[in-house]
């Protein structure tokens, strides 16, 4: 392989800039990806910033990838040269224990590996994520697209996506059921759109009156300021099931107020510091906290497909790279209608 270009970022404070770096050669069920657009992940800014104190440097980001297929080993089978491919947070897995066998590489037993930032289980070298011009990864770890979708609104469905669309899932988001999504950003505009596209009554809680219009017209029922003290009390008692997408250290007890008896607050978002909660919010009424973390190979590609069935994609504002460190600082100021993108044809 010819050297790889990129952009990294050296330690937690130095802004993103461009890198070269290698990538190994394909292995025979392994595929290289040329990129051709790659989401903007709060994460990657978690991670950038060494948020989570889990950070390797230099590091090149970015887990929402889009590409075409330009190399196959001899063994693969689900793809040929000219395909497009879509690689999202992991990248492997041991492929070996219970969660492996059932398609949950994510809960692998060993740990799976991160797209970026994580020691590859095939020679040892830190991943380098899709802030770059192409990926080498298995086979397993590559999705399809459906043929209907615009490439540069797929990109986010690989981790934004799958992130929101896995908890709506398991705890049988549709019709009959009151739902509600904390933060309308890049997770909280596709939880939105996949609960309303599951049949939910859905209620958008933000802390922004200016995007109420846009979360209407992104499927919600209701929106809630949710510093308006009286709009939130109105929704006592109510709520079978409420999804967390917020990238910022807050309290739960003013959402645990709103569930139903027996109802689960879910949380998706990872700030750098818990969020705080009181014991009696959830004893009162047999609450449940619970989190979920993306979803395995099987599921995102599920995800994908029913997303190519129902023309569901992200709303996206494309940049090119060289506007990666202004991105991120909007990403700061909840700027971001609602997922930003890296055309990486933009990449020299
Ligand atoms: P994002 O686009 O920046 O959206 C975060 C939203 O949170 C903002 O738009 C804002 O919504 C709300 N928010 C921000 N600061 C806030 C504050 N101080 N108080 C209350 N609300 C605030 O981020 P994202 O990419 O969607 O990611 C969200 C979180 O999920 C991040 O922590 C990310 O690391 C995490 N994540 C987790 C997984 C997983 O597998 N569990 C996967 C991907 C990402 P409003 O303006 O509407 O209030
Ligand atoms: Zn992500
Ligand atoms: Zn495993």
């Amino acid at each position: 392989m010819p050297l790889s270009k990129g952009y990294a970022t050296q330690n937690a404070q130095s802004p993103l800039a461009p890198f070269s770096f290698s990538r190994r050669e394909p292995g025979a069920t392994e595929i290289v990806v040329e990129i051709l657009y790659c989401g903007v992940c709060h994460s990657d800014l978690h991670m950038a910033r060494n948020e989570w104190g889990q950070s390797v440097y230099p590091m090149v980001p970015g887990h929402e990838i889009v590409g075409r297929v330009t190399g196959v080993g001899g063994a693969v089978k689900k793809f040929k040269a000219g395909d497009i491919a879509a690689i999202g947070v992991i990248v492997d897995s041991c492929r070996k224990c219970a969660p492996c066998g059932r398609g949950e590489e994510h809960f692998c037993h060993e740990g799976s590996t991160l797209t970026y930032a994580a020691k590859d289980r095939v020679d040892g070298s830190t991943t380098m994520g899709g802030y770059s011009n192409n990926y080498v990864v298995d086979e397993r770890f590559a999705h399809t697209v459906p043929a209907n979708l615009d490439l540069s609104a797929v990109a986010p469905l690989l981790c934004a996506g799958i992130t929101t669309y896995s908890p709506l899932r398991h705890w049988k988001v549709g019709p009959g059921k009151k739902v509600g999504i904390v933060g309308l950003g890049g997770l909280g505009h596709m939880a939105l759109k996949f609960a309303h596209s599951f049949g939910a009554h859905v209620v958008q809680f933000t802390t922004s009156p200016k995007k109420r219009e846009d979360a209407l017209r992104l499927g919600a029922n209701e929106v809630v300021v949710s510093t308006d003290a009286e709009a939130m009390k109105a929704h006592a008692n109510s709520f079978d099931f409420i999804l967390d997408a917020v990238s910022a250290p807050h309290s739960l007890d003013a959402y645990l107020e709103l569930l139903k008896q027996d109802a689960t607050l879910t949380l998706v978002g990872l700030p750098d510091t818990p969020p705080s909660f009181g014991i009696f919010n959830l004893i009162t009424r047999r609450a449940s906290i619970a989190g979920s973390m993306i979803g395995g190979m099987v599921e995102t590609q599920e995800m994908l497909d029913y997303c190519g069935k129902h023309n569901i994609t992200s709303d996206v504002e494309v940049i090119p790279i060289q506007k990666i460190n202004e991105a991120f600082a909007r990403l700061l100021k909840q700027d971001v209608k609602y997922r930003f993108v890296i055309d990486m044809s933009s990449l020299k």
